[in-house]
């Protein structure tokens, strides 16, 4: 068994592996990953898929990571796809598909989860890309501050391809908690390589007359080419050539740029580092002398005035410790192996937390109107559940959703309606009692996991006094990595926090005076329907890991079938060759021409009918040509031995 950590990023995807010594991040074929090509048989991925970004636009798929769990009608959606190449389409369920045979909300979380059962891998924890950069940075720390002690306070930055983000965390020995987290969810490498493209696209257009945008494929060139210059830009201050030979309409083009043009024009970009900066600080109510060090990942974080504007910031030089390109990966793969009973490794509690405030919605009888409360308020601990208790003589419905939408990077609050079912009065008519527990997982995604229905037996004998609940109770359990017991913050943030589930229903059904009588009470557990937000239905998922089991077995007939091609060929010059050299003298005349004809029909034939046939008929078409090739191939190969058999003959002698 072995365990990977995948840093599923919207320009590259790093997979790291837990290794006995330690973490390794895979060869580099698989970090492109975000980039998948289907050709007319089968799928490329990755560096393959990369070089038919142009020549195979519409089927190349790449920088998909944002349409996770998003509707098809999201502005974000809708803006993307004017510059995407490949086509978009709206799936029956109302989510976005990209067109080909194929497919951080809680909507996000889940299409993300969806995508790793259609991949056949059990997703052991969905991390939070700052949290596993943090794991990766703290784990292998041998001076953090006694859990007695004040917590070391890190700031981690991550710019990449998409997006940018911020978290605050504070370490002790063994344990990371993130304190908060801030976000520009569109601000990154591309934003920077699109100011290029928009200068380049105005100046060519000028120069040369083209209307670049209106050609897809020099579209996809230029910000190639531009996001090169961009990468240049990073090491060298001077002018740069930007030259692309045969850009459109057999059009060389040429231009230059500079470090200091490129951050004018990026001025607005730049202004955009800070906010998110200044906002984890002040949600962790810390000040800057507060943070001990600011570690920087993400390519996008190569770009020096970015780097600085961090640096300016918070007045101290920022740290690059971790590799900006594989820390995610690697703290990925640290977390599995934690996790894993396969692996040894130290442990390291982790504390995430709540990036959205979460409010439940219910109709409640007592004031015939809906009543809400904010179950999860913004930065609550994660992973955690807590007991909410209801009165009911029937089935509710529970609805969540995200109580403070201007935050989503989406203008959908909903995130679910669940259905608490088979909720009966008790025997003598009156409400039953029903707990429900909702929860954040450990990948982060919000449930009402379970709801249990509290069935109270009377008897006559006065001995206990009975459960009178005359005041909103409200429970909560910590669930965290460690018991509650070694975990301060689930405990602690468990008591502080109440919400008042229902109060008011309650005191309608309630005795208005509890007398004492025994007590028996015995729970039932009750169905719970989810309706969620642009979920893939179970057949749709099915449907989605058939296809993908159609495919994989696709691409590996394809593999097989161009391996049994390419032995033909290569046996063709092989033959072709030696029969010119060391076969020459193991072959008549006659043979050698009829054997050199065939070898040269075979030739044509590879790049005409050929081309594209079967598996078989290539095999076999080598089966053919090895009849003839075999006899002088054995003659040359005797001929070889024959003088070594003299001389071990004479040895022997
Ligand atoms: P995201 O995290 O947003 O989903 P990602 O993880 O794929 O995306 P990274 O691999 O961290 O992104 O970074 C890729 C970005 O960094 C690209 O925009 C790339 O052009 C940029 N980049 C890489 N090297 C440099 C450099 N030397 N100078 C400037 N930008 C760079
Ligand atoms: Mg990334």
């Amino acid at each position: 068994m072995s365990v990977v950590g995948i840093d599923l990023g919207f320009q590259s995807c790093y997979v790291a592996v837990a290794r006995a010594g330690g973490i390794e991040t895979v060869a580099n074929e698989y970090s492109d990953r975000t980039c998948i090509s289907f050709g007319p048989k089968n799928r490329s991925i990755g560096a393959a898929a990369k070089s038919q970004v142009i020549s195979n636009a519409k089927n190349t798929v790449q920088s998909f990571k944002r349409f996770h769990g998003r509707a098809f009608s999201d502005p974000f959606v809708q803006a993307e796809k004017a510059s995407l190449a490949y086509e978009l389409v709206q799936l029956p369920t109302g989510s976005t598909g990209i067109k080909v045979p194929c497919f951080y909300t809680d909507a996000e979380r889940r299409s993300v989860m969806d995508a790793t059962q259609i991949a056949g891998l059990n997703c052991l924890r969905l991390i939070n890309e700052t949290t596993a950069v943090a794991l990766a940075y703290g784990i292998y720390k041998q001076d953090l501050p006694a859990l007695e002690e004040k917590p070391r306070n890190v700031v981690f930055v991550d710019m990449g391809h998409s997006a940018y983000q911020v978290s605050v965390c504070a370490f002790n020995k063994g344990k990371l908690k993130v304190l908060a987290t801030a976000f520009d969810t569109t601000l990154g490498g591309r934003k920077f390589d699109e100011v290029l493209v928009e200068y380049f696209c105005e100046e060519f257009g000028k120069k040369y007359k083209l209307d670049i945008k209106s050609k897809i494929r020099a579209l996809l060139r230029l910000y190639q080419e531009c996001e090169r210059l961009k990468k240049l830009m990073s090491a060298n201050a001077s002018d740069l050539p930007m030259n692309i030979e045969c850009f459109m309409n057999d059009i060389d083009v040429s231009g230059t740029m500079n470090r200091g043009k490129f951050l004018e024009m990026c001025e607005g970009l730049l202004a955009r580092v800070e906010p998110p900066l200044r906002s984890v600080l002040e949600q962790a109510k810390l000040k800057k002398e507060d943070i001990y060090a600011v570690e920087i990942v993400g390519g996008t974080t190569r770009i020096p005035a970015v780097k600085e504007k961090i640096s300016k910031f918070f007045g101290k030089e920022v740290s690059t410790t971790l590799n900006a390109d594989e820390a995610v990966a690697r703290g990925c793969a640290l977390q599995c192996a934690i996790l894993s009973p396969a692996f040894k490794v130290r442990e390291f509690s982790i504390t995430d937390l709540i990036p959205y405030p979460i409010s439940l919605r219910w109709n409640s009888p007592a004031e015939e109107g809906l009543s809400d409360c904010e179950v999860f308020p913004k930065n609550h601990a994660a992973p955690f559940s807590k007991v909410l208790t209801f009165y009911r003589k029937e089935p509710f419905t529970l609805e969540a959703y995200y109580s403070s939408p201007k935050e989503l990077p989406y203008p959908d609050p909903a995130i679910a309606h669940f259905l608490v079912q088979k909720v009966t009065p008790q025997t003598d008519g009156s409400s039953s009692k029903v707990k429900v527990k909702v929860r954040v997982n450990i990948h982060g995604i919000f449930s009402v996991s379970s709801a249990s229905l509290v069935e109270v037996h009377k008897s006559d004998e006065n001995e206990e006094p009975m459960e009178t609940d005359q005041h909103a109770k409200e429970e909560e359990v910590t669930d965290s990595l460690l018991p509650a017991a070694q975990n301060p913050h689930g405990a602690q943030l468990g008591r502080s926090q109440t919400c008042q589930a229902d109060s008011k229903d309650k005191k309608v059904d309630q005795p208005p005076q509890a007398k004492k009588a025994k007590v028996k009470t015995t729970t039932v557990d009750l169905p719970i329907e989810n309706q969620l937000v642009w979920q893939i239905g179970k057949d749709m998922l099915n449907l989605f890991i058939e296809n993908e089991g159609k495919m994989i077995m696709q691409d590996k007939l394809e593999k097989e079938r161009n391996d049994a091609k390419n032995a033909v060929e290569e046996y063709v010059y092989e033959m072709r060759d030696k029969l010119c050299g060391v076969y020459e003298k193991f072959v008549s005349e006659d043979d050698r021409n009829s054997f050199t004809l065939k070898l040269e029909d075979t030739e044509i034939w590879l790049y005409e009918d050929g081309e594209d046939q079967p598996k078989q008929i290539y095999i076999d078409k080598l089966a053919e040509l090895k009849t003839l090739g075999q006899p002088i191939q054995a003659r040359f190969q005797e001929s070889e031995e024959r003088p070594k058999a003299f001389e071990d003959l004479g040895k022997q002698i």
